[in-house]
C-alpha cells in the first residue's frame, strides 16, 4: 500500500520536499472492518491549511502521518454485514491506495450508485465542493429569478456546480476565471452568461471596469473563493443588500496577505458576508446531493476533471491546483 505522508511544513508556498512517499502492508482485518481500494483521490485546496500549524479553517495535520483526503473507490474486502465485495463507496481514504475503515462508525463511509453517476464525480459535483458551492448559493446568498450572480475560480469544482445551480434558480451568472480557455469553456460549456479573465485584470480598476460591463445591473451575490483585488472589485460593484459567501481565499493560502482596501463600501452598499464551512453543515447534504445529482444525471451539469496519474503523482498536481494549472474539479487515479 502506497502512502504520502506529511513529512516537515511548508516555509512560505508548499513544496514537492513537503511529502514523503512510503509503503506499507495492510493490516489483517478486525470484525467490523471493511477494506477498500481506492480508485481515485481527491485533491482539494483546504488540504493546504492542514499543512500548516497555525489557525486555519481546517485543522493542522499532525507531521508523519498519511495526508488526509476524500477517496472513492471500491471494497474489496469486508468483515462488516452492510458492505459487500465490490460495492463502490466514498470516504476520506486519505493519499493512499487502500484504506481500512470502521464500518460501524457513522459518516466515514457511504454507498453510492454509479448507475447514472461516474463514480470520480462524488468527489466533485456529486460531493463535497457540489455541497459547497449548494450551501453557499441557497442558504446564503439566497438567490431571486433575474438576480446577478459572480463566482470566482469559475471553472472549478465548486464554480462549475455553482453555475449550474445558479441558472437553474433564474440567475445571470457570471465567472471569474484565469485564461481565455477557462473563459471559452465557462460560457460555452458551463452555462456561465458571461465570464472575466483574471489575469487579463490583474488590478482592482481593471477588474472593476470588467465587472461593470459584465454585469450591467449591478452584482447581487457574490460566491469567493479567491480573495485579494477581485473581492475589492465586487464590492465596488454590488448593489444595496447584495450577500457575499465567503467560501475560501485560495490566493492566500500559501501566506501572501490580502488586504481589503476599502471595507466602507460593505457599510454603503449595506453587504451581508458569511463565511461557512461545508462539513458543519452536514444536515443539507442529502437536499444538495439530490439536487446536484439531478442535474448531472440530465446532463445539465457537466464537470471537466483534470486527472493526474499514480499516487506519485499526487504531491505536484496538488501545487499546481494551487497556481490553477487544474482545469476542473483535481483528482488523481489510482487504479
Ligand atoms: P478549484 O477546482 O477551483 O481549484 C482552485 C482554483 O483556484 C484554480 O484552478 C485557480 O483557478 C484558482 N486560483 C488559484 N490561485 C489563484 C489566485 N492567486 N488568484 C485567482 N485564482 C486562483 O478548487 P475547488 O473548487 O476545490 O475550491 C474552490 C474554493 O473553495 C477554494 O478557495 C477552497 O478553499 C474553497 N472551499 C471551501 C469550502 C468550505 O467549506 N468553505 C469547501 C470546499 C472548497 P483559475 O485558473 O480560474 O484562477
Amino acid at each position: 500500500n502506497q502512502q504520502i505522508l506529511l513529512d516537515n511544513r511548508p516555509q512560505g508556498e508548499a513544496t514537492a520536499s513537503n511529502f514523503k512517499l512510503v509503503a506499507t502492508d495492510t493490516p489483517p482485518l478486525q470484525d467490523g472492518q471493511v477494506l477498500v481500494r481506492h480508485h481515485y483521490l481527491s485533491l482539494d485546496p483546504y488540504m493546504r491549511g492542514r499543512m500548516n500549524d497555525s489557525k486555519s479553517y481546517a485543522a493542522s495535520q499532525p507531521l508523519g502521518e498519511v495526508m488526509i483526503g476524500g477517496t472513492v473507490g471500491e471494497v474489496v474486502e469486508s468483515r462488516h454485514p452492510k458492505y459487500a465485495v465490490g460495492d463502490k463507496v466514498v470516504g476520506m481514504g486519505g493519499w493512499q491506495e487502500y484504506s481500512v475503515v470502521d464500518g460501524n462508525t457513522p459518516g466515514l463511509l457511504r454507498k453510492v450508485d454509479t448507475t447514472h453517476v461516474p463514480l470520480s464525480h462524488y468527489l466533485g459535483a456529486v460531493g463535497m465542493p457540489g455541497v459547497t458551492a449548494w450551501y453557499g448559493l441557497v442558504k446564503i446568498i439566497d438567490p431571486k429569478p433575474g438576480q446577478t450572480m459572480v463566482v470566482s475560480a469559475a471553472t472549478g469544482a465548486v464554480g462549475s456546480a455553482f453555475a449550474a445551480l445558479a441558472k437553474a434558480r433564474g440567475c445571470r451568472v457570471v465567472g471569474i476565471a484565469g485564461g481565455p480557455e477557462k473563459c471559452r469553456y465557462a460560457t460555452e460549456e458551463l452555462g456561465f452568461d458571461a465570464c472575466i479573465d483574471h489575469r487579463e485584470h490583474p488590478d482592482l480598476k481593471s477588474m472593476a471596469r470588467a465587472l461593470k460591463e459584465a454585469c450591467p445591473d449591478g452584482i447581487d451575490g457574490f460566491f469567493e473563493n479567491v480573495g485579494g483585488h477581485i473581492l475589492d472589485a465586487v464590492l465596488l460593484r454590488a448593489n444595496a443588500f447584495a450577500r457575499i459567501a465567503l467560501c475560501g481565499m485560495i490566493a492566500g493560502y500559501d501566506g501572501q496577505p490580502l488586504p481589503l482596501q476599502n471595507p466602507a463600501l460593505i457599510l454603503i452598499n449595506r453587504v451581508k458576508i458569511e463565511g461557512f464551512i461545508v462539513s458543519e453543515h452536514m444536515e443539507v447534504w442529502p437536499e444538495a446531493l439530490k439536487e446536484l445529482g439531478t442535474l448531472v444525471a440530465t446532463g445539465k451539469l457537466r464537470p471537466r476533471e483534470s486527472v493526474a496519474q499514480g499516487l506519485a503523482a499526487a504531491p505536484e498536481a496538488f501545487l499546481g491546483m494551487l497556481k490553477g494549472k487544474n482545469f476542473g474539479k483535481q483528482l488523481v487515479k489510482l487504479v
